[in-house]
């Protein structure tokens, strides 16, 4: 398996934020994570990316990866706003993920990703005049800009209004396909969980419920706490 989070847990003080998680990702694979506010979702996807100290480990490869700072694991983050450049145009925004940013191929590369993210010929566009949905394309292409083993998004789609978040679920998980990339997606939606992920972990109080399928997870709910959050979100 690519990815392997084995007792995962972060504390503050006397807060367990998260509690012994155990999951693994398959090559490809897009797992959502949901659950109420505050049930530990973006800390278990932070300690991942190596942005909270944890105990437990996450291994890639085999490779435990406590000694590798965030930007060595090789997995590009994308968050709900605010992450784009707004004195750079479109295309400088996408290429600031690539190594050799000036060159030919960077520039080639940036309009190939702009494709993929559904804005072809945006490139000169500032980012400033974009919607909100077409910013998060820029962020999702800049974030793919790096070829990245792994992609981690948390809440990427919750800024945006009902529409166009349903109409980008569908986009993401096409380019998720297309590029092959394994993800993980924090999202307090369980439509956009169903859209996007192959499979999806329950959290509450810091610890994973339940991990399957959507339709397992709401045809065999392991219990009670599951059931409910799944009924009433
Ligand atoms: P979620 O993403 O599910 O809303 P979080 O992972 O943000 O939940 O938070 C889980 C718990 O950890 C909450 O009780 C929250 O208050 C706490 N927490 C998160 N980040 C910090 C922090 N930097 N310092 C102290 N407590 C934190």
């Amino acid at each position: 398996m690519p990815l392997e989070v084995h007792d995962l847990s972060v504390r503050f003080g006397d807060t367990v934020a998260v509690s012994l998680a155990t999951f693994e990702l398959a090559p490809g694979e897009v797992l959502a994570v949901v659950g109420p506010s505050g049930s530990g979702k973006s800390t278990l996807l932070r300690a991942i990316a190596g942005l909270e100290l944890y105990t437990g480990s996450v291994r890639w490869g085999g490779q435990d990866l406590a000694a590798v700072p965030t930007h060595q694991r090789g997995f590009a983050l994308m968050f709900q706003e605010g992450q784009l450049f707004t004195h750079l145009d479109v295309a400088a925004n996408v290429a600031y993920g690539m190594r050799d940013r000036r060159t030919d191929a960077a520039t080639a590369r940036s309009a190939e990703l702009l494709d993929l993210v559904g804005l072809h010929g945006f490139e000169k566009r500032r980012v400033t005049e974009l919607s909100g949905g077409e910013q998060q394309r820029v962020a999702l292409a800049r974030a793919l800009a790096a070829s990245p083993r792994m992609l981690l998004l948390d809440e990427p789609l919750s800024s945006l209004d009902r529409e166009l978040r349903e109409r980008l679920a569908l986009d993401l998980r096409q380019i998720l396909t297309d590029t092959h990339t394994p993800a993980i997606m924090v999202t307090h939606d369980q439509d956009e969980a169903a859209v996007v992920a192959d499979r999806v972990a329950v959290m509450d109080k810091g610890r994973i419920l339940q991990l399957g399928t959507m339709t397992q997870l709401r045809e065999h709910p392991a219990s009670d706490r599951v059931a409910r959050f799944l009924g009433s979100a």
